[in-house]
């Protein structure tokens, strides 16, 4: 089956659950595209860049993961990495799963019932194992890890702004439970 277009969905999202915000002068303030076929560890992600000042955001949802799954897991996970997004780009929080996000989603989930957001992907994903989230403070990048790190840096922010060495500016931070 073909993949769908997600940028359709994107602007029916963002009006009936982010009041347009993730919208300005008619561009979203973040990207949105399948991945490629090697995003095998999660069904999306939300990330952050900030190069030269200038910020750019993408949502990337998994085309191996989501391709064989019914629309409403590509709904849910678009709307998951949406609200991510609307956090950092709207709310100017740092956050991950925390209240801010959980109030959306549950706002999201009673608004409609054709899908339901969760707070992670249950999709059959060999993820079980990686059950820490950790989230570079730099970039805002989110990864998955076996067991909580202690001063790891997000290798993307180190390679771009620290000619590769560990830098404490883009640690990887870890969710508190
Ligand atoms: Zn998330
Ligand atoms: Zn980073």
């Amino acid at each position: 089956m073909a993949l769908i277009p997600l940028l359709p969905l994107f602007h029916k999202f963002n009006r009936l659950f982010f009041e347009n915000s993730l919208v300005i002068n008619f561009e979203p303030v973040v990207d949105i595209r399948w991945s490629d076929n090697r995003l095998k560890t999660t069904a999306g992600f939300y990330k952050r860049r900030q190069i030269n000042g200038v910020i750019n955001s993408e949502i990337v949802l998994s085309k191996p993961i989501l391709e064989p799954l019914p629309i409403t897991d590509i709904q849910s996970t678009l709307c998951h990495e949406m609200i991510h997004a609307w956090i950092d780009r709207v709310l100017n929080i740092n956050e991950i799963h925390g209240a801010n996000f959980i109030d959306k989603m549950k706002k999201i989930n009673s608004q409609q019932s054709s899908f339901k957001v969760s707070i992670r992907h249950t999709f059959p994903v060999n993820r079980k194992e990686l059950k820490y989230m950790g989230k570079c403070i730099n970039c805002g990048s989110i990864f998955m890890y076996r067991r909580r790190m202690k001063n790891i840096a997000c290798k993307s922010c180190c390679n771009l702004f620290f000619k590769g060495s560990w830098n404490k500016k883009c640690l990887i931070i870890f969710e508190n439970q």
